[in-house]
């Protein structure tokens, strides 16, 4: 899957621009606030997904346009489409491939995207709730049943959550706990599953990538954690099934005082290890840069397996906090699809990249190499 050519009309910071891509590495070098990070957000819109940056389409027009446009050519599975995004104030986007009409969803079929943006350090650094995204997100696009059994749970588990904390003042809302507690027991199973073989599916695609980035330095370690109730994340579902209801049995009282839902796929969590030490407390920026990175080519390494093709690459701001030779696994090793990296360095990474070198400046883009 890749992106040949992409034109910007009245999007962001630019004007009328035109950009060819190359099939493998693509650089794009600029001083700050030039448009880097702009463009990369053109392409990775051009998956059908809703902006990494905003969630409305209005930010993406530029300050003195009505309207924004982005026309691209994409091959994907073999042919060459043209995709069309058109964005209007007030109005929603419209998009076309081949001069037909299509939604949002339509186009993640058409072209996918992988991207990694340094918000993505937060992987490592933050909070669980950063990891099951992750994990959702992933998995969602792998399977579409996933995308529903997740939908369903985040509604019961709201409801539950409401009836344990109002329950005092309306006693009613009692007679449907313990079916909530059924349906959300049933849907942790499934998530629990699914989570469970993911993970271990990228654990053993991202160690080796890790070990190829750090000279072998390092080794990478991702551990699905969910709650001590299930003692086999991976046992058949009808096991992990009776332990959460088992468990919410014993504690029903304590989750009517707690007022929240104790146990369930809400707590899940991934352990991330560099040589055996957690790297959300000990991982240095460049290690924690190195170890986000590789799980973010695992995941573009299992959507190839799973659908044949690569996803196209998108690594904004990679390159800084790592040394000369991480530097080099980036703009030269990463190899199979097409890459599009932005960094502020100029010449010399020209000198040091095989492949594409594009400058930006206020909104212009120039190819250098
Ligand atoms: P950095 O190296 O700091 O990350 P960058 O090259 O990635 O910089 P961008 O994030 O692409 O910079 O932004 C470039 C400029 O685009 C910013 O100065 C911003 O004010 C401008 N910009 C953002 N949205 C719009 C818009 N809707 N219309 C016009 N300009 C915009
Ligand atoms: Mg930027």
């Amino acid at each position: 899957m890749r992106i040949q050519r992409i034109a910007l009309s009245g999007f962001r910071n630019y004007d009328e621009e035109t950009v060819e891509f190359g099939p493998d590495v693509n650089v794009v070098t600029g001083t700050n606030a030039q448009g880097k990070t702009n463009l990369l957000e053109a392409v990775y819109l051009l998956s059908g997904a809703h902006s990494f940056r905003t969630r409305f389409d209005k930010e993406l027009i530029g300050f003195d346009s009505d309207w924004a446009s982005l026309l691209a050519d994409v091959e994907a599975g073999g042919r060459e489409q043209t995709v069309r995004l058109l964005f209007r104030r007030g109005q929603r986007r419209a998009v076309t491939v081949n001069g037909a009409k299509k939604t949002s969803a339509e186009l993640s079929g058409v072209m996918t995207a992988v991207l990694f943006s340094p918000d993505d350090l937060y992987l490592i650094k933050e909070g669980a709730a950063a990891r099951r995204r992750l994990m959702d997100t992933a998995i969602s696009q792998l399977r579409s049943s996933y995308a529903s059994v997740l939908t369903d749970f985040n509604r019961l588990y709201e409801n539950k959550t409401r009836i344990l904390k109002d329950w005092r003042e309306k006693p009613r809302l009692l007679d449907t706990l313990d079916e909530f507690s059924d349906g959300l027991a049933r849907c942790s199973a499934r998530i629990i599953r699914y989570r469970a073989s993911f993970v271990q599916r990228l654990a053993e695609t991202a160690a080796p990538i890790h070990g190829d980035f750090s000279d072998n330095r390092e080794a990478l370690g991702l551990t699905y954690k969910t709650v001590s109730t299930v003692t086999d994340p991976t046992a058949p579902m009808q096991e992990i099934y009776y332990q959460i209801c088992e468990h919410q049995e014993r504690h029903r009282q304590a989750e009517l005082e707690a007022g929240q839902c104790l146990t369930g796929a809400h707590k899940d969590d991934i352990e991330i290890t560099i040589n055996g030490a957690a790297a959300r407390s000990f991982a240095s920026q460049g290690q924690t840069r190195t170890a986000a990175l590789s799980i973010k080519l695992a995941e573009r390494e299992i959507f190839r397996t799973e659908t044949g093709e690569y996803p196209v690459l998108l690594l904004d701001d990679v390159l800084s906090e790592l040394d000369a030779a991480r530097q080099e696994f980036v703009l030269n090793r990463i190899g199979g699809g097409q890459t599009i990296i932005t960094c502020c360095e100029g010449e010399a990474i020209r000198r040091r990249t095989g492949g594409r070198v594009f400058s930006v400046e206020a909104g212009r883009i120039r190819r250098e190499k």
